[in-house]
């Protein structure tokens, strides 16, 4: 993979010393997901994770907390990607053995069947009184033979059948896990990206967008530090969540910005939506959960735009974003609608 050619190389050891000296520096052991993490911090190549580490740092995070932290969520999806490999070699070990039992069953059944067959012939041919109690004997046995062969398989099926049970609802877990963001709860970026895709695919022009982001909310946790800034964060998707009906879908965009796809809605309807989303977040005085003390409350900018035919997802959520720019430029707390839209709904 090119992300790793920052480790090739003389660079790479110069990097993997820097790398093990800053650990040192900020008295973290040299575990490889503390090195992972701080290797790529220096090397400069996630510039979104080396900024938040700066300024967490700054802010006085304790390096550990920090570390764990930011490696969920930067490096996270590797550790679910190998879960969900893990998983899916113990389901394919298990039907490996299921099938060998099967076949086992099969070579069971064959010879089985193949002495009731002898044994039909020795009838025919005028089997003498000894001979037939001699047979009988031994089908008694066989059939006897059978039926444990058949209840240890069908034992042996249902644990088999339990276990992969077990394993679909880790995958299940696993695949939210992925897809949700680990402070909100809401769908993450990527479960986004996907929705939107997914929705303009089916639903063409009958797709909302709306994104949203917290008014002066560096002043916030300037002032409140960051806990409370997640907490407010928190509420936010409470209020989306809240005003979430039919199939409007919630998601964590960013760091403080959300988005809501709401498919096969009209414009005004979006809007509306969206004028609710703004009203809900001013009407709540917040509180410190911890303190009790009055925070006040926050505002909420918000930009609309409505799916064009032929629109690729980038486009239109770059149409909603220059409304939310708009919206920010024009004094916050408001929601601005792509006028062309406007013009194409009427
Ligand atoms: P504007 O009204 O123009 O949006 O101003 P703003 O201060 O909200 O915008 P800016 O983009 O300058 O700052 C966003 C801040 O959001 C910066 C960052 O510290 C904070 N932030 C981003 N993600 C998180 C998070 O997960 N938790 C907390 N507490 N803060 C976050
Ligand atoms: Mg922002
Ligand atoms: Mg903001």
């Amino acid at each position: 993979m090119d992300a790793n050619k920052i480790f090739d190389g003389a660079d790479g050891i110069a990097l993997a010393r820097g790398a093990i000296d800053r650990l040192a520096q900020v008295k973290l052991s040299t575990t490889p997901f503390h090195y992972e993490l701080w290797a790529t911090h220096l090397s400069g190549a996630r510039p979104a994770l080396s900024e938040e580490i700066d300024r967490r740092l700054a802010l006085g995070d304790a390096p550990s907390a920090l570390s764990e932290e930011l490696y969920e969520r930067y490096f996270g999806s590797t550790r679910l990607s190998v879960e969900i490999i893990e998983a899916s070699e113990t389901i394919a070990r298990e039907l490996t053995e299921v099938a060998a039992s099967l076949r086992d069953a099969g070579d069971d059944t064959g010879l089985y069947s193949e002495a009731l067959e002898q044994a039909v012939q020795t009838f025919e041919s005028g089997a003498d009184r000894a001979s037939t109690q001699t047979l009988l004997r031994h089908l008694a046995v066989a059939t006897r033979d059978m039926a444990a062969k058949n209840r240890e398989l069908s034992a042996q099926m249902a644990a088999s059948s339990r276990q992969v049970e077990t394993l679909q609802s880790t995958l299940q877990s696993v695949k939210l896990e992925a897809l949700t963001d680990g402070l909100t709860g809401l769908a993450n970026r990527k479960y986004f990206d996907e929705t939107l895709r997914r929705e303009i695919e089916r639903n063409g022009g009958n797709v909302c967008l709306l994104l949203c982001d917290i008014d002066h909310f560096k002043r916030f946790n300037d002032t409140w530090g960051h806990l409370v800034g997640d907490q407010i964060i928190r509420f936010i998707a409470q209020v989306l969540r809240a005003h979430g009906e039919g199939d409007a879908f919630s998601a964590r965009y960013g760091g403080e910005e959300f988005a809501v796809i709401m498919p096969r809605a009209s414009l005004p309807c979006a809007v509306a939506a969206g004028e609710a989303i703004n009203r809900a977040v001013k009407a709540k005085q917040l509180a410190r959960r911890s303190t009790g003390e009055v925070l006040g409350a926050v505002t909420i900018s918000i930009g609309i735009a409505r799916h064009r035919a032929g629109e690729r997802p980038n486009e239109l959520i770059a149409r909603a974003d220059a409304q939310l720019y708009s919206a920010k430029r024009e004094g916050r707390d408001r929601v601005n609608v792509d006028n062309t839209d406007r013009e194409l709904a009427a």
